[in-house]
């Protein structure tokens, strides 16, 4: 396997960054021009439509209260709040929940949902207070190697829906002279209708990073491919939050033509006291599966310090997701 500093200079050699944030609370960054405002998504200006609500480039419930944009309007913003966003917020909820990813009303809590008491993992006061049932436990404890592996169901999605959402926050965050070069994938997000074929062959490469990592920050970057390169996806965005980065292709129809599949370098996560590039967990997402997937189990195994048991069933995880 290539090296971190190998596969960081195939980047620096094959792309050019278009962009590149790093956003804590309490930054403020506004894309576009206040007083000439279009939208992006639709084409369309004041009066036609308004632009009174807050767009998030990246939605609020990744973490980000930071990087919003002027140009997307409110009925494009509502279109996909309801729509794609919901459907990545579904998708994402659980392990947000346990890298304790910061959105709107703080980290969003789990629970098994239906009727009856039913499992909840719910962060208080700095901690994860669990309650699970012993006949229907959401976790199983490896007391002896300090490691919980929990349960967690996901809402429903669809994962196309997913995928698009992903592109939404790339072609949010692209220069506005890039939009051109995306007409077909600006059309495609915006078609509730999933069926419509496009991006068939775009996996993301997602990578997980094991321990602790920061929980109130959100990096995102805009990889373009130069000129003279041709055997490598047009544009990427990479984004990256609590313990994930998700390495998106931004088809271009003009520039990938229709039905390109490339292979794709992972890109290194960030860089932390732990050699982590090294112990990241690889995998390549297929999104594309235009089916709503319901009930779906996702394991999060935690390593613990502390175990208080408390009631019949539960426990304090006071570490950090080990695996996804
Ligand atoms: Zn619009």
């Amino acid at each position: 396997m290539a090296t971190r500093d190998e596969v960081q200079q195939f980047y620096v050699d094959n792309y050019d960054f278009l962009g590149q944030w790093i956003v804590r609370p309490g930054d403020k960054l506004e894309l576009g021009e206040k007083s000439d405002r279009v939208c992006r998504f639709c084409g369309k200006k004041e009066p036609e439509v308004t632009f009174r609500k807050v767009a998030h480039a990246i939605p609020e419930s990744l973490g980000n209260k930071s990087i919003t944009s002027y140009y997307e309007c409110d009925p494009c913003n509502e279109l996909f709040g309801m729509g794609i966003e919901n459907d990545l917020g579904n998708w994402s909820k659980p392990m947000r929940t346990m890298a304790r990813i910061r959105g709107k009303s703080g980290v969003p809590t789990l629970k098994k949902g239906g009727d009856g008491p039913g499992w909840r993992i719910e962060f208080v006061d700095g901690g994860f207070e669990i309650k699970s049932y012993e006949d229907d436990p959401v976790f199983e404890m490896d007391e002896a190697n300090s490691r919980v592996t929990f349960k967690l169901k996901r809402d429903p999605y669809t994962p196309v829906a997913v995928l698009k959402a992903f592109m939404k926050i790339g072609l949010t965050l692209m220069p506005a002279g890039e939009m051109r070069n995306f007409e077909h994938l600006l059309a495609w997000i915006r078609d509730a209708d999933h069926s419509r074929p496009f991006a068939d062959k775009c996996p993301i490469m997602y990578t997980f990073s094991p321990g602790p990592r920061p929980n109130d920050s959100i990096g995102a970057m805009i990889l373009r491919r130069k000129p003279a390169i041709v055997d490598q996806p047009y544009a990427y965005l990479i984004l990256t939050y609590g313990n994930e980065q998700f390495q998106v292709q931004l088809p271009s129809e003009e520039h990938d033509g229709t039905n390109a599949q490339y292979s794709i370098h992972p890109f290194p996560p960030p860089r932390s006291a732990d050699p982590q590039f090294d112990r990241a967990g690889r995998a390549l997402l297929d999104l594309t599966s235009r089916e709503v997937v319901r009930g779906e189990v996702f394991p999060v195994t935690m390593g613990f310090t502390r175990l208080e048991k408390k009631e019949a069933v539960g426990g304090t995880p006071g570490d950090a997701p080990e695996t996804p």
